[in-house]
């Protein structure tokens, strides 16, 4: 049942309105979250009063530094039912896929192994695979959708063979909402003997994670979708993966010992964060964790699904325009209007302080599918509210009239 809770959400975020002073809208938190105050004080802190640097200092503001980086990991890894040994930094989930493919990636895929990936994967999910394809003469094949846009399970289960190494899917998709059983994906993959990558960025903002019970192997996701900062992301790999994966980038803070002879690495995820790490955006990063724990990701998802629901169900009854992904999709609305551009819908709101996103939303290939060159998407998130899609629906029937559609 939806929960109700007492705090005004959205005056805890001060980027919620316009130069003016008056309400932004704002529908684009599937692009990127707005801060709250919590969040900004938590960095200001950590640049602030409490800065030094980790891992070295033997003074006791970088040894407290240190507890407060290695306390955020912890915390991270918490979010999402794993620990602190499986959890690497990483600067989003843009570089967490490309280390997978550039670690773990290059020292197990050969020539005629394949990938299987599916038609409505971010850009992200696709171009550090193909890469590291190009490289080791792996194989990429992509799972089709089903009617209603969700990734075709039945059909991953006729196409996956000895040969796949890797499946890696998007767990909610950040175009359409729509949501992967990820347990049946994890069980289908290991039936061949083939790891499961999610990409959970678009997952974990909206709904309750445990990777233990989705069944993964990688899990991947991004602190500014999260209500934290960018510049920080986070990799989980389960912890017998992440002991035989060879580092990737060298340097500093990743090694055991150096001489110009040989160098030894260090152990468990300090391996994989060379160089002085993003020690603010990760102390941050468990603030907004913190942020998002108070709320409840319980009550999180049943705001969020009434609000998919109603916008669902008015622009459904609208017979110019046409919804794309499934009913009950998380937090994510994509929709086109019959001979209006998603770019003049979205310029347009924007006049009436309403932010959409109008594009391709980086899954050309997902827009090939559709036969579309781009949708219009409303995102929400902790501060969306009912306010936001009446604005919303008053905005579409200003762009209406001004195209002559009544
Ligand atoms: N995957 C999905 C599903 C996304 O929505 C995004 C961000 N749009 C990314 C990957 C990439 O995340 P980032 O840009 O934070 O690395």
């Amino acid at each position: 049942a939806p929960t109700t809770i007492q705090r005004d959400l959205r005056a805890e975020f001060p980027g919620l309105v316009t130069s003016e002073g008056k309400p932004w809208h704002y529908l684009d938190t599937a692009a990127t979250a707005q801060k709250p105050r919590a969040v900004i004080d938590a960095m200001a802190r950590a640049l602030g009063e409490d800065y030094a640097t980790v891992h070295r200092g033997v003074y006791a503001r970088s040894a407290e530094m240190t507890l407060a980086y290695e306390a955020a990991r912890r915390k991270v890894a918490g979010f999402i039912g794993g620990t602190e040994e499986e959890l690497v930094f990483t600067r989003g989930a843009t570089e967490a896929i490309n280390l997978v493919a550039n670690t773990w990636g290059r020292v197990t895929l050969k020539a005629g192994d394949r990938i299987l990936l599916s038609q409505l994967e971010h850009h992200s999910n696709i171009v550090p695979w193909q890469m590291i394809a190009q490289q080791t003469g792996a194989v990429i094949d992509v799972c089709p959708l089903t009617a209603d846009h969700q990734i075709d399970l039945g059909a991953a289960e006729a196409m996956l063979t000895e040969a796949h190494k890797l499946v890696a899917f998007g767990h909610v998709s950040n175009v359409l909402g729509s949501v992967l059983d990820a347990p049946r994906a994890a069980a289908l993959a290991h039936n061949v003997g083939a790891m499961l990558l999610l990409d959970g960025c678009q997952s974990a903002p909206h709904m309750p994670v445990d990777v233990a019970a989705l069944g993964c192997d990688f899990y991947v996701f991004s602190a500014h979708k999260l209500y934290g900062p960018t510049g920080i992301g986070a990799l989980w790999a389960r912890a017998e993966l992440l002991a035989d994966m060879p580092p990737w980038e060298g340097g500093g803070a990743m090694i055991d010992r150096v001489t110009f002879q040989r160098t030894t690495y260090a152990s468990g995820p300090q391996r994989f964060e060379a160089g002085t790490p993003a020690i603010t955006e990760a102390i941050t990063f468990g603030a907004a964790v913190d942020y998002v724990e108070s709320i409840g990701l319980g009550h999180i998802h049943a705001n969020e699904q009434a609000l998919v629901a109603r916008l669902r169900r008015e622009l459904g009854a609208m017979d110019d325009v046409t919804l794309f992904g499934p009913e009950g999709s998380a937090g994510i609305v994509s929709f086109t209007i019959d001979d209006i551009h998603p770019h003049d819908l979205g310029t347009i709101l924007d006049e009436a302080n309403v932010a959409i996103r109008a594009g391709h939303h980086c899954a050309q290939p997902l827009m090939d599918y559709l036969g579309v060159p781009a949708t219009a998407r409303a995102s929400f998130g902790v501060y969306s509210a009912e306010a936001d899609i009446d604005a919303l629906m008053a905005g579409i029937a200003r762009t209406r009239k001004i195209f002559g559609k009544g």
